[in-house]
């Protein structure tokens, strides 16, 4: 808009100003004109005049009017000869008493009388002559005039209107007497002539000046573009009305500019629109560029689901359509698990594969009026209206972890990966976007305590929960650093149940004021904050050294996975049996399945490194994951422990008892020792020994107890027999 406000601004400014210099053109050469005209008729007015004198001013004339009239000679020398020669109208001869004394009229003697009918035009130059009006505005003189003021003139010349055409009227007085000053002359005759300005004197000066169409016209109105000359004597009396066809230089002006100006504007339309289509075309290119920035700036580069900023937005819609629509909606917060160390051990380019199949699987998952966004690293989000209640959104849920959890083929690599997922509830007096991620985030690390792969829906209680484990937390990292932390053992013992043939190092904190918390509780702390690895560290120094004093026991040490999966474990273990100078023979580390999530080539290959150090490495928990033949096959594990979950149900479900057979069955046919936990009773103790279980671990054959206490017990192992007899032997 403003440019073309500009440019017609411009524009119309040059044509204004073309055409006002144009008129101006015309003004000047109109006046030109004018002047020129009136320069041609002075110049008409002093020929006549001179024509005049050339017979007036002779000698002869002298002696033929002044000193003796005689009309013969007046007639032929100076009547006639003005007529023919120089086709004068009227001629006529003054006495010294302003009386003619002689008068032509067109090549005829004329009645002295019609001289009455001309006088009033004439006789104004007649007194200018006598000397009687001082001066004749418009009256022309061959030579110098008078010499006074006042005095009698010589010869004059004036046009004026005769007989109401326009005319020379020229008048030169006759001769001079000898001794008269001709100032006071005012006795001469005067010879008088009137030569009217007519079509033929018109058309000399027309040729000579270059004037078109030179006329005399009347009133009445000429042609357009034909000026008009008013010639008024100069007591304002109107002679008469010339016409002309004026120049217009003006019009030639703009007719010669007018192909350069329609160039320039020609010119300006085309940069008008030019830019103007440079304009709309970055126009386009900016919103395009912004559609695109945005998009940029709301999607993940690398799956492309919305990212954070685009689910921020999204969810605080949400909540305030739930506010409004009552029906209520709820986000899943999903992490995955052994992500990081996917991408740690097998490089980003796998990392990133991952995440684009994890993308894939969740869309496939989900609803269409699901909204998934990837918040970052491993986390995802879902917002998802809520239709049926909890044991619908829980069912979603396990359908996502399902999904998830599936093996993943990635560039040859076998990975298996979990997700654990926090859910928070919107409904109709949920609180902002930011407490409703705060919320599923706390639902989420639930999730990942209670056992990872599952999903746990937010509840209010979980918010004191929060505060009380960032307490820990905290009372925790200082109970690492000051050492507040033990080690118990608990004895493993033979199938018989009467030589204990090793230990396990259970870690114990007694907090100064809440008193003994369960490692159940403090090592998740642990591993969430980061915490496990400088404990792992201290419980394998610790028990590596306790562990010294009884050279035929095994010792066997949890690990965290998180533990395991760092880089330089192998080499942490490493010093530490250097440093302790315990036998690696008598070291087992146990370890749980999910070490075997994530990148399991990495995984083997960190056991394989191990293994080398002489360590042997048992399965805890066995049979609370999801084992898969498989793995058991591909890993080097040296000892399955049976979770005490199967030990504790072996009396009261059948299938729990025949299930525990045939791990029994399936560690002894892929050449492992068989370890059970948790066994209390004498008829459990007596059912897995009878199942082929090659080691116990329970209260039955000792709680977990301090390291003076093993040796202790090693110094007596009598006293310490399980005393009841299994009530299936008890007849
Ligand atoms: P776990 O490795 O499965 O350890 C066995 C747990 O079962 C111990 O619980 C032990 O006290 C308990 N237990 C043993 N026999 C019986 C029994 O007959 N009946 C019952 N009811 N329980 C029995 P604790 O000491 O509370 O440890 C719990 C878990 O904490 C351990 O499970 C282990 O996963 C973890 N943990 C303990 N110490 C450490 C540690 O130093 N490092 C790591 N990474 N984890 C540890
Ligand atoms: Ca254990
Ligand atoms: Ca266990």
């Amino acid at each position: 808009m403003p440019i073309g406000v500009i440019v017609a601004v411009a524009i119309v400014c040059i044509v204004v100003a073309v055409l006002s210099s144009a008129q101006r053109a015309d003004e000047v050469a109109v006046a030109h004109e004018k002047q020129l005209f009136s320069g041609a008729l002075a110049n008409y007015g002093r020929t006549v005049l001179s024509e005049v004198d050339s017979v007036a001013s002779s000698q002869s004339a002298t002696q033929n009017i002044r000193h003796k009239f005689d009309p013969v000679w007046t007639e032929q020398r100076a009547g006639t000869w003005l007529a023919a020669y120089f086709k004068h109208d009227y001629i006529l001869v003054f006495d010294g008493q302003d009386k003619p004394v002689y008068s032509m009229i067109g090549h005829h003697a004329a009645d002295k009388a019609w001289f009455e009918s001309a006088r009033p035009e004439l006789i104004e130059l007649i007194n200018y002559m006598r000397g009687r009006t001082p001066a004749m505005s418009g009256a022309i003189r061959l030579g110098p005039g008078s010499r006074t003021d006042a005095g009698a003139q010589a010869n004059a010349v004036a046009i004026r209107s005769v007989l109401g055409q326009p005319a020379a009227i020229a008048a030169v007085a006759i001769g001079s007497d000898e001794g008269i000053a001709p100032a006071n002359d005012t006795a001469a005759p005067i010879m008088l002539s009137v030569k009217f300005i007519n079509d033929e004197v018109l058309a000399a000066i027309a040729t000579q000046l270059g004037l078109v169409n030179l006329r005399a016209v009347d009133d009445s109105p000429v042609p357009q573009g034909d000026f008009v000359y008013q010639l008024h004597a100069p007591n304002g009396d109107f002679i008469a009305r010339f016409a002309w066809s004026a120049k217009q230089p003006g019009a030639e002006i703009v007719q010669s500019v007018i192909p350069f100006i329609a160039v320039a504007l020609a010119g300006f339309a085309l940069l008008a629109a030019f830019v103007l289509r440079y304009m709309r075309r970055t126009a386009v290119a900016i919103a395009a560029g912004e559609v695109r920035l945005r998009h940029l700036a709301m999607h993940d580069p690398l799956c492309g689901l919305p990212n954070r900023i685009f689910f921020g937005e999204r969810l605080e819609a949400v909540i305030r359509d739930v506010r409004t629509s009552k029906s209520p909606a709820a986000v899943f917060y999903i992490d995955l698990d052994h992500f990081k160390d996917v991408n740690d051990t097998l490089g980003h380019p796998v990392g990133d594969e991952l995440i684009r199949s994890v993308t894939l699987r969740l869309s496939l998952a989900l609803g269409a009026g699901d909204l998934v966004a990837r918040l970052g690293g491993d986390e995802f989000a879902v917002i998802s209206p809520v239709n049926g209640g909890t044991a619908k959104m829980m069912a979603m849920a396990q359908s996502i972890i399902t999904a998830i959890c599936a093996p993943y083929n990635i560039g040859g690599q076998n990975i298996v990966i979990g997700a654990s997922i926090g859910i928070a509830v919107i409904d109709r007096d949920c609180a902002g976007a930011a407490d409703i991620m705060r919320y599923a985030d706390m639902a989420l690390y639930r999730a990942k305590n209670e056992g990872r792969n599952r999903a746990v829906i937010y509840d209010a209680a979980m918010d004191a929960d929060l505060s009380k484990r960032k307490l820990l937390e905290s009372d925790l990292r200082e109970a690492i650093e000051t050492n507040q932390l033990r080690l118990m053992y608990q004895p493993i013992v033979n199938k018989s149940g009467e030589t204990m043939t090793g230990v396990e190092a259970l870690c114990r904190w007694t907090h100064p004021t809440r008193g003994e918390i369960s490692p159940v509780e403090f090592i998740a702390i642990a591993e969430h904050s980061g915490l496990i690895v400088d404990l792992g560290a201290w419980v394998l120094r610790q028990a590596l050294t306790d562990g010294k004093q009884w050279p035929n026991l095994t010792l066997a040490v949890n690990v965290s996975p998180l533990q395991f999966r760092r880089a330089d474990f192998a080499g942490l273990v490493e010093r530490t049996l250097m440093a302790t100078e315990f036998d690696p023979a008598r070291l087992e580390l146990e370890l749980t399945e999910s070490v075997l999530l994530g990148n399991i080539d990495t995984a083997e290959a960190s056991m394989l490194r191990i293994k080398a150090l002489g360590i042997k490495l048992a399965l805890d928990d066995f049979g609370t994951g999801y084992s898969s033949l498989a793995y058991l096959r591909r890993f080097p594990f040296d000892k399955l422990k049976i979770d005490r979950s199967f030990v504790m149900s072996i009396e009261k479900a059948a299938d729990a008892a025949a299930i525990v057979h045939a791990v029994v069955s399936l560690g002894r046919g892929l050449g492992m020792k068989v370890t059970a936990e948790g066994v209390e009773t004498a008829d459990q103790h007596l059912f897995l020994r009878a199942a082929g279980v090659h080691f116990m671990q329970g209260y039955r054959f000792g709680k977990p107890t301090t390291a003076a206490e093993i040796t202790a017990r090693l110094e007596a192992p009598k006293d310490y027999l399980p005393v009841d007899v299994p009530a299936a032997m008890a007849v």
